[in-house]
């Protein structure tokens, strides 16, 4: 089959052929239709300092998608041939406390499609039965594609309750914007989003959030004043992984305001923790989606009217993946989806 290749230890990926992956008793066999590209692909393909010390050439990348299933395991009964599907990627190890406890998205020993194991830039992916989320019928096929990153956006967006509270969320890159869709769906009242991108602020703008302000020095005091709130916003979500974007969101949360972290910095830095502490803010960390909460909610916001279509800017066939990869590389995109293959 053709797939899109990691195939040593040196920048760059290519698209070859390799053999199709085979199923054991508890797995299935998904033939691929769409996968949209993350950050996380970025890094794989310039071969960065993180990449180096988590992917072992050579690998099938990728892990945003959606296909039919084709085959599956002697073992599998609720999953059939024709199923359409997306698959949460983070496979849990089973046995550890949170695991035996039935809380899989705190596994302690979690590996990743498209990093530890064979990913969906392929014409087909293996996966066990476990990890497959199938799609209600009618689904738009481009937001099958990205129902992981819509989860990062989803699980952070109703981390606490946005009902009529007012919602700062900085970083308007993909999950960003789609988590700004989400707190307007799920009654916040005021949505500001901050960005350095004129695109990206333009996107979020046109999507619904009540304002989208450039990132910098008194930017989120200016929009507060610009709202005529008075008091600091009650939820900040944090999903640019940029130290000054959160230093920002702490001192403009108000008293008892309740902030969570998806944004990933590449480094440590120091934060104002006596604000923190004589506050009272609550700070949490977001990692990947509930199994499977999150996608149960996914499947309900979007049958409940949720659109999260136009937040897909850019398509490219899979033989095309290098134009792909430039576009999200060079941030004036939302999601940028790869075809593979229409449905049978
Ligand atoms: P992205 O890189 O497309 O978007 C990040 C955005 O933040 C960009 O548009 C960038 O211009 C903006 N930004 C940079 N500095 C800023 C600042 N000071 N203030 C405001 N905005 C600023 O990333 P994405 O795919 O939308 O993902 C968002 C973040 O979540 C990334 O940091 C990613 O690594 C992280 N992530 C975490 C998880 C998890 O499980 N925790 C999962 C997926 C992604
Ligand atoms: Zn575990």
């Amino acid at each position: 089959m053709k797939a899109l290749l990691k195939a040593d230890a040196a920048p760059g990926l290519r698209l070859e052929e390799v053999p199709e992956p085979r199923i054991g008793a508890d797995d299935v066999l998904i033939r691929v239709l769409r996968t949209g590209i993350c950050g996380t692909d970025l890094h794989i393909a310039s071969w960065d300092h993180w990449a180096q010390s988590h992917v072992r050439p050579p690998l099938v990348v990728g892990h945003e998608f959606v296909g039919e299933i084709v085959e599956v395991g002697s073992a599998v009964s609720e999953l059939e041939a024709g199923d359409l599907v997306s698959g949460e990627g983070h496979l849990v190890c089973g046995r550890c406390r949170n695991c035996m406890a039935g809380r899989r998205v705190l596994c302690a020993n979690t590996r990743s499609v498209g990093v530890n194991r064979d990913g969906a830039f392929a014409e087909y992916v293996a996966l066990p039965a476990g990890n497959v989320w199938r799609h209600d019928p009618g689904v738009d096929l481009d937001v099958a594609a990205i129902f992981d990153p819509f989860g990062n956006a989803v699980h952070t967006a109703l981390a606490y309750r946005v009902l009529g509270e007012d919602v700062i969320i900085t970083g308007a890159g993909p999950i960003g914007i789609m988590a700004a869709l989400v707190c307007r769906h799920a009654g916040a009242r005021h949505v500001v989003v901050s960005d350095l991108s004129p695109y990206r602020l333009e996107l979020a703008r046109s999507l619904g959030a009540t304002l989208a302000v450039p990132a910098g020095p008194g930017a989120l005091e200016r929009a507060m004043t610009e709202l005529g709130m008075k008091e600091g916003f009650d939820v900040g979500l944090e999903m640019s992984g940029a130290p000054s974007a959160l230093t920002a969101m702490i001192a403009s949360m108000a008293h008892g305001g309740r902030i969570a972290l998806l944004g990933l910095p590449s480094d440590e830095f120091g934060v104002d923790w006596s604000h923190v502490v004589t506050n009272m803010l609550t700070i949490r960390g977001i990692y990947g989606r509930e199994m499977f909460e999150t996608w149960y909610w996914m499947s309900t916001l979007v049958r409940s009217g949720l659109d999260i279509r136009p937040v897909i800017t850019h398509r490219f066939a899979a033989d095309d993946f290098e134009k792909g990869f430039e576009t999200v590389h060079s941030a004036e995109c939302g999601k940028v989806v790869l075809e593979w293959a229409e449905p049978s």
